[in-house]
């Protein structure tokens, strides 16, 4: 496996390796929105999505994502603790200010950069369906191939990953390799 290129010069090249490289990434969001747009084609001559990224996680791949769909779009961000930039969870998932309001009678598109224990997930799909939306959707780049991660409902994955820690292409490792184009394995503790 090759490490990634840019400042993982820093680390010892065993620490941080390539899983996902960036242009299968690139070709599986053209393929996820492919898919969204499929079953949401009906909101394509009427009506919205509401696309609710969790932040800080999301943001690369949402970039990516809503730039291949054709939608009318409003994005309206969640943030939820879960991780606290650090390789263990310590607490539950927990939302963090507002969530949006103003989802009743739309599609809703709940976006992530991975599903772990599904408590993220969960949570903000609870929250929002008790806000009335006409439909409601999950999407994750990453799932990880743990049973939590497997029994929760997600309508799109883009990919199944061993159950290790991963950082790069908007995951973190304390707030750092967010950056990183490819999605990487990440083992150690040098931040
Ligand atoms: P869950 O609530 O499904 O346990 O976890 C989802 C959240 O935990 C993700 O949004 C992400 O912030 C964090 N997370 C879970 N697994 C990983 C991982 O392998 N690497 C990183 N950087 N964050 C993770
Ligand atoms: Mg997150």
């Amino acid at each position: 496996m090759t490490t990634t290129t840019r400042y993982t010069s820093q680390v010892p090249s065993n620490t941080i390796q390539v899983l996902i490289d960036r242009d299968r990434i690139a070709v599986r969001v053209e393929e996820i929105a492919a898919q969204i747009s499929r079953d949401l084609a009906d909101v394509r001559v009427e009506g919205e999505i509401v696309l609710v990224p969790i932040l800080t996680g999301s943001i690369i791949f949402v970039a990516d994502l809503i730039r291949h769909l054709p939608h009318k779009i409003r994005i309206e961000v969640a943030t939820v603790q879960s991780y606290y930039g650090e390789k263990k969870k310590v607490k539950q998932a927990k939302i963090i200010g507002a969530l949006p309001r103003n989802v009743d009678g739309k599609h809703v598109l709940i976006v992530d950069d991975i599903l772990d224990s599904g408590e993220t997930i969960r949570l903000i799909r609870n929250e929002l369906q008790q806000r009335n939306p006409k439909s409601i959707r999950a999407c994750v780049l990453l799932r990880k191939q743990r049973p939590t991660a497997m029994q929760t409902t997600c309508e799109y994955v883009g990919f199944d990953i061993p159950d290790e820690f991963v950082v790069g292409y908007g995951l973190d490792y304390q707030s750092y390799y967010r950056n990183l184009p490819d999605v990487c394995t990440f083992k150690g503790d040098a931040p």
